[in-house]
């Protein structure tokens, strides 16, 4: 193995040649604490910036085991860690010697979230960094002095103000990672007690800005009804009283402006721990939450939708229903359908994006109107707890028609909740009772999708298979593009990054025409469990993140061309 002086010289030496002569220092250096190992050298100052990884041993980055040993409190380590990187690698950047991403230093830097990521590994051996640098080029030579300090002088500098344990605060590691392991408990918690949801008290719900996912400045910390404590205890904090949501269906009413959505889109996230001080690290929601919502124009492959629409005019199949171009009824339908087949146990709809007809119909739109393909959600959440034990929170202000199906009513009140179930039953109770409905089959066949209709290839030769992300929520598979826009809970572009690679892999190893979309989905994410997200790609990445089956199987259901073979149960 080369040493770093060895890379010193090597960069010294090729200062002013031609850029391309960078390509000689891919390889693996010693330094003095850890292994650097230069993977991949970009092409010019202007393309994606070089690929690097470090590996410090345990020896010298001293991480006590209780730090990482773990799950729960290994990501968060990782989380902590990476966002560390991150901060010394601004501070001591280069950003100014020279043309196109020249002096950077960069890491996949995690956001509020704490997501399983590529970026950053610690076990008992080592703790590894992977992260991007951009050489520095004057026009289109090599600046070998700059690239020198910066491998040479910055990076050792970096690494030793960010990565071992003693250049940590013990107090930060500690926050880190006890407060994902009692998130963890928190989620872990729910389902013995019926809960799908727990909010601490003093949570910050509320979020800065559509873009700026850091806790509202200010905000008025949640408080639960009483009607709705609960208290338990956790591993590190000890007792914690919050709002439990229980299991069944739960309205959220109240005025325009009083923080409904706010509440659901927490209850969203909280698939997701979050970073000490983000507000929303004791807000937990079941693991299989899926958000629903409209989303006309979305393409759907044969996927049974008839417990809710039926008789489309024209005569066209909603059993197996198949559409380039869905409305927003049949396209909240088909969410809902898909997100059964992946087992979720909570759907959580907002009426801001649910579409009105498939919420609901009144009295007096029943009578007039008798031929309506449509069985309205409000005639189907109760069956969908009964008989699949699938539980839904809905969001909605303008109708007290769910007073008559909700178990529990909370309404927010200038930010507050309130627990309102029995003024609510008592108004339902003076409506007459619902029309009886035809009830229900969720259950459906399996659907198998074709691989043919898969196609990530140029048709020519399978090494140039492939699916480029080209956006933070789309994806490119072949010529077909995939809209990931209107996933609420993919929430970082590394995970549609990684959503990308697992969908190569699905299609490479899993798709046979034999094995449903569920079954493949649920068999790529053992893999993952059990090889972590390297399994996905043939090198090391170092910009990926961990996505749920839900999400997979979003993307999968997005691509336009997939058609589906229905098995046998
Ligand atoms: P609704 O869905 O009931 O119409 P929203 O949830 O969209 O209302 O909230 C309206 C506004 O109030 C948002 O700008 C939100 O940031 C703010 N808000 C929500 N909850 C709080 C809170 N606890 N403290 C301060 N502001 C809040
Ligand atoms: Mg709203």
């Amino acid at each position: 193995m080369k040493t770093s002086t060895q890379l010193r010289h090597t960069l010294h030496a090729l200062d002013g040649q031609s850029y391309k002569a960078y390509k000689r220092i891919t390889g693996t250096y010693s330094y003095q604490s850890f292994t650097l190992q230069i993977d991949h050298v970009q092409a010019d100052p202007f393309a994606t910036p070089s690929r690097l990884r470090v590996q410090i041993p345990q020896s010298i980055a001293a991480y006590p085991p209780e730090t990482h040993a773990h799950p729960s409190r290994n990501n968060a380590l990782c989380t902590y860690l990476a966002r560390q990187f991150s901060t010394a690698a601004h501070a001591g950047s280069r950003r100014n010697c020279g043309s196109g991403k020249s002096g950077l230093i960069d890491i996949d830097t995690p956001g509020q979230q704490v997501l399983e990521r590529t970026c950053l590994f610690v076990d008992d051996e080592q703790v590894e960094a992977r992260f991007t640098v951009g050489l520095p080029a004057d026009g289109r030579r090599a600046r070998g002095l700059d690239a020198a300090a910066m491998l040479c002088d910055d990076l050792p500098a970096i690494i030793a103000a960010s990565l071992t344990y003693a250049a940590n605060d013990p107090g930060d590691v500690r926050r880190y990672t006890e407060s994902c392991e009692d998130a963890d408990h928190l989620r872990a918690w729910l389902p013995a007690q019926e809960l799908v949801a727990f909010v601490a008290n003093g949570s910050i719900l509320p979020r800065r800005s559509g873009i700026d996912d850091r806790p509202l400045e200010n905000a008025m910390p949640f408080r639960s009804p009483p009607e709705l404590e609960v208290t338990v205890t956790v591993p590190n904090r000890g007792p914690i009283a919050g709002m439990g949501i229980p299991a069944g269906v739960t309205l959220i009413v109240g005025g325009g402006f009083h923080g409904k959505s706010t509440l659901l889109n927490a209850l969203e996230r909280g698939i997701y721990n979050h970073i000490p001080g983000d507000g929303r690290e004791l807000v937990v929601t079941d693991a299989s939450a899926v958000k629903i919502r409209a989303e006309d124009g979305r393409s759907v492959a044969g996927v049974d939708i008839s417990s809710f629409i039926s008789d489309l005019p024209f005569g066209q199949d909603t059993i197996d229903f198949s559409t380039e171009n869905a409305s927003g009824s049949t396209s909240q339908a088909a969410n809902i359908v898909e997100a059964l087949e992946l087992s979720s146990h909570l759907l959580l709809v907002d009426e801001d994006t649910a579409a009105t007809n498939f919420m609901i119909r009144d009295a007096r739109m029943r009578q007039l109107i008798q031929a309506e393909p449509i069985t309205p959600f409000i005639d189907r959440v109760r069956p969908l707890f009964a008989d699949c034990g699938t539980s839904t929170i809905l969001v909605m202000g303008g109708t007290g028609d769910y007073f008559a199906v909700a178990d529990t009513v909370i309404a927010m009140e200038n930010y507050h909740p309130r627990q309102v179930t029995r003024q609510a039953r008592a108004l339902a109770a003076v409506d007459p009772p619902p029309a009886e409905v035809e009830p229900g089959i969720f259950e459906t066949a399996p659907r198998i999708p074709d691989p043919d209709t898969f196609n990530p290839g140029t048709h020519t030769s399978r090494r140039r298979e492939r699916i480029r992300v080209t956006g933070p929520k789309s994806l490119l598979v072949g010529r077909d593009p995939i809209d990931l826009s209107a996933i609420a809970q993919l929430i970082d572009a590394s995970q549609t990054r990684a959503l990308g690679a697992a969908l190569l892999h699905l299609r490479r190893t899993l798709m046979d025409g034999r094995r449903s979309l569920a079954e493949s989905v649920t068999h790529l994410m053992r893999e993952i469990e059990r090889y972590g997200l390297d399994a996905l790609t043939d090198h090391p990445r170092g910009d990926l993140a961990s996505f749920r089956p839900q999400e997979l199987a979003a993307a999968l259901n997005r691509h336009r061309p997939l058609r589906v073979i229905h098995g046998s149960h």
